[in-house]
């Protein structure tokens, strides 16, 4: 059998980062057994449409390289891949299973299922329609309360026995088809419901197997019932865990961005954000925690995935993004975070930046960053031209606290001493302020800080030798003068 999977998200809204592991999943699952990964717009509620939403969708696909074999801009045997184009398929077999009695028309109007919904709440009943156009006569007196009315067509749930879904992740799950509602099939404007669509397509497009969400789970009896109705074998399913936030509780924006994209603009690592959220439900063997694209790819299958929610624990995804970060090598990460700088640096740094110049200051702070948006703050000293904004007391850090002029001296000797460097390497100028420390009776920290904050305006930065060999002997002697004549105003 030919793997034939799909990810169907509805756009009406940003998609969110657990539709994306819904996507991953689906897409390991397909290349792991040389299938084929689908999408498909599910767009039929058109009261909840959200401009911008599929290109988002798309666009968060691309960004994890989840690329696919049909479905929007790349067309496929069962194109269109958009439900709101499909909507003869819809009608066609809705007519069919009215036909064939397994469904019918209702004529009720949304005010008789209001009332209805209200005494059943008020009662504490389950909400439910009562099945009045079931019969003929009662569809008759509908019709007659709802002249000129276009009717919806709900499916005729049989009204004893049970279905049974065989869920490759949960086993049996068995409901009572007693129940189950008359479901709405299609809707008086002629646009199908979910429950129809997505079985019509999913045989139509030849799905094999279905991988969605556990909030799904309830629909599945309804969608093997119309399966039957319409004498096609379902494919089979798998319901994904659902995905917590730390506290247990349903993911929402209070543990974090929950559109997909928030964590690219954020400055996650696609590599990192595929291979968290491939561990949310799934794993290799209980414990390794990173796991590059290729070895998903060849291990990914459904008899590793879990029954328990998965937790989405943001700690832990900042975490891997520093070990991706760390892993990259250098060149590819001083491509990427010169996209950042660019954008990020403050406006006085003149663009475009001078790539080998990047290139030689990554290695400074890959080992420092978990997140790409940190490299812009942390390294704007590199760039910015002249000599950055600091607060001159910086310079004096706690040791020369009430003594600058024990500060100036310190500075104004390392000032001449570098000025007979002309190998302006970390090798040489530790070789000078090392021993220099010493030589002033200096813990080599306390003139090391004055020094690092000359340079970099900073108390914490990369470290100061190999950042000093990046700056160059210009920039860090200009910068360094410019200190001895703050120094020189706080000791007068
Ligand atoms: N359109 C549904 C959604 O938004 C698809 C559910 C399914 O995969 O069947 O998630």
């Amino acid at each position: 059998m030919t793997v034939r999977v799909r990810f169907a998200p509805s756009p009406t809204g940003l998609l969110h980062v657990g539709n994306l592991r819904t996507a991953l999943f689906n897409w390991l699952f397909a290349r792991h057994h040389g299938g084929r990964f689908i999408v498909r717009v599910e767009d039929t509620d058109r009261a909840r449409l959200v401009p911008g939403a599929v290109e988002y969708m798309l666009e968060a696909l691309r960004w994890l390289e989840l690329d696919w074999d049909e479905g929007p801009e790349v067309g496929g045997p069962h194109a269109p891949y958009v439900q709101s184009e499909r909507l003869d398929l819809y009608q066609g077999l809705a007519r069919r299973l009215v036909d064939e009695g397994a469904a019918y028309e209702c004529y009720c109007t949304p005010e008789r299922l209001e009332a209805l919904r209200r005494e059943q709440a008020a009662r504490k009943e389950p909400p439910g329609y009562d099945r009045r156009c079931r019969t003929p006569e009662g569809r008759e007196q509908a019709r007659r309360e709802n002249p000129g009315g276009r009717p919806v067509v709900r499916f005729a749930i049989p009204l004893e026995g049970t279905t049974t879904v065989h869920d490759l992740i949960r086993g049996d799950v068995t409901f009572e088809n007693a129940r189950l509602d008359d479901f709405v099939m299609l809707k008086s404007d002629g646009f199908p419901t979910y429950h129809l669509a997505a079985t019509a397509d999913d045989h139509v497009m030849e799905i094999s197997h279905v991988l969605r969400g556990e909030d799904w789970l309830a629909s599945t009896p309804r969608h093997l019932l119309l399966y039957r109705a319409l004498g096609w074998e379902p494919p089979r399913f798998a319901h994904l865990p659902m995905i917590l936030g730390k506290d247990r509780a349903k993911l929402s924006k209070r543990h974090g961005a929950t559109e997909a994209l928030a964590y690219r603009d954020q400055g996650y690592l696609p590599e990192a954000l595929f291979n968290f959220l491939g561990l949310l439900g799934w794993s290799l063997d209980d414990k390794t925690e990173i796991i590059s694209r290729e070895e998903f790819v060849r291990h990914f299958d459904v008899d590793r995935i879990g029954r328990n929610p998965a937790i989405f624990d943001m700690e832990k995804l900042t975490w891997m993004n520093g070990v991706y970060i760390r892993q990259m090598p250098p060149h590819r990460l001083a491509a990427v975070l010169a996209e950042w700088l660019e954008r990020d640096l403050p406006p006085e740094v003149p663009r475009p930046l001078d790539r080998a110049y990047v290139e030689r200051m990554v290695p400074l702070i890959q080992e420092r960053i978990k997140l790409l948006s940190e490299a812009a703050e942390l390294t704007a000293f590199f760039f910015t031209p002249g000599v950055p904004a600091y607060d001159a007391a910086l310079l004096l850090g706690k040791r020369f606290q009430d003594r600058p002029a024990e500060a100036l001296r310190a500075l104004e000797t390392a000032v001449a001493r570098l000025r007979g460097v002309d190998a302006w390497d970390a090798a040489a100028l530790e070789a000078v302020l090392r021993p220099l420390a010493e030589e002033l009776g200096l813990k080599a920290g306390d003139l090391f800080g004055v020094v690092r904050v000359a340079v970099t305006g900073r108390t914490v930065a990369p470290p100061l030798f190999e950042t000093m060999e990046v700056l160059g002997r210009e920039r860090c002697l200009e910068r360094m003068e410019a200190a001895l004549g703050r120094l020189a105003a706080l000791a007068r």
